[in-house]
């Protein structure tokens, strides 16, 4: 993510500031990527702290139009755990930007959000994450810090985040823009393996066996291991974090001696393997700073060689962006 600044003053302004400190009310344009005083703000500014401004004609911002459902604002808490999660998919949507992906110049479908509480007004009630034909669902319990940690450790997961959640099931939804299209459904069968092996039957043996031992030289995750669509969102959640995790860093204006051609920008790298390779150096570097305040580890992955050819198998069909896909 970069790192902005104020139209008046100049001051830095992170990704998620409402007001400058200098008393300037600002919003974020995702088109130009900057802030801005002149924009109308995102009608759901007051209701969860949206800070993306819409264009004159809309109501709500790029982000929120894209979110069909959201929970019931009357249960106490609901507000709250919605403006989190929005908050994490507006900084993944600014990523997926990068790459042309749900800007104003891909003409492809958009995804649609339901963002459900199991709070509702009429009781508790069962929420499963995923996505399917473009709808991606988001169980905003895991918006909850407290939550979210119960169930990592209950599922002894060395990392769960509400951005993780977001870049995997956009994953799958990106995984369906750019099966239309020959080549990279033969490349990701060499890659991946046979997609269209039953789903239902390999999770079920996933949840029921855990995963082979040796997931690990294969895989990002262990979960990737439970089925080629879940190795893919796994696989393209990294390449996201990763190109976050260089862009960020460079962002801060920090360098670090020794990580070869560090390059500008991360998301459209002159060479992907040698980004993948910085950016796994620089998350075991900021793993080593987070230790200093006894913070979990930013990057806590190792990954195998294969893994890393599937991360960079992933960042350079993404890097496409959609144009490239559907015009072929
Ligand atoms: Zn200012
Ligand atoms: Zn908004
Ligand atoms: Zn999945």
């Amino acid at each position: 993510m970069k790192i902005f600044h104020c139209p008046r003053c100049e001051a830095v302004l992170f990704f998620d500031n409402l007001v400058c400190t200098c008393g300037l009310a600002v919003s974020f344009s995702a088109p130009q990527q900057h802030f801005t005083s002149a924009h109308r703000f995102c009608a759901n500014r007051e209701t969860i702290s949206c800070n993306w401004s819409c264009e004159p004609q809309a109501e709500l911002c790029h982000s929120c139009q894209m979110t069909s459902v959201h929970p019931d604002l009357s249960v106490a808490g609901n507000a709250e755990l919605w403006a989190r999660a929005e908050a994490a998919k507006r900084h993944v949507l600014i990523g997926l930007m990068q790459w042309g992906w749900l800007t104003a110049g891909d003409t492809g479908p958009r995804p649609e959000f339901h963002m459900l509480a199991e709070a509702t007004g009429s009781g508790s009630m069962d929420v499963t994450m995923g996505h399917a034909a473009g709808v991606v669902t988001i169980n905003l319990a895991e918006a909850d810090n407290a939550e979210r940690v119960r169930r990592r450790e209950t599922l002894g997961e060395p990392y769960r985040t509400v951005i993780g959640h977001f870049r995997h099931e956009i994953a799958h939804y990106l995984f369906d823009r750019l099966n239309g299209y020959t080549e990279f459904r033969d490349a990701f069968r060499a890659m991946f393996g046979d997609e269209t092996r039953d789903y239902a039957t390999a999770l079920a043996r996933h949840y029921e066996n855990g995963s082979p031992p040796n997931w690990q030289e294969t895989h990002v995750t262990a979960y990737a291991s439970a089925h080629p669509h879940e190795d893919w969102a796994e696989t393209s959640a990294h390449s996201m974090h990763l190109c976050d995790i260089v862009d960020s860093f460079l962002a801060a204006g920090l360098r670090k001696e020794g990580i070869p051609a560090i390059q500008t920008p991360p998301h459209h790298p002159r060479d992907p393997a040698d980004m993948i390779e910085t950016a796994l150096k620089l998350g075991v570097a900021l793993n080593h700073v987070n230790r200093a305040v006894g913070q979990p580890d930013i990057y806590p992955f190792v990954n195998s060689a294969v893994a890393r050819e599937k991360l960079i198998f992933v960042l350079n069909w993404l890097r496409k962006g959609p144009v490239s896909v559907n015009t072929a």
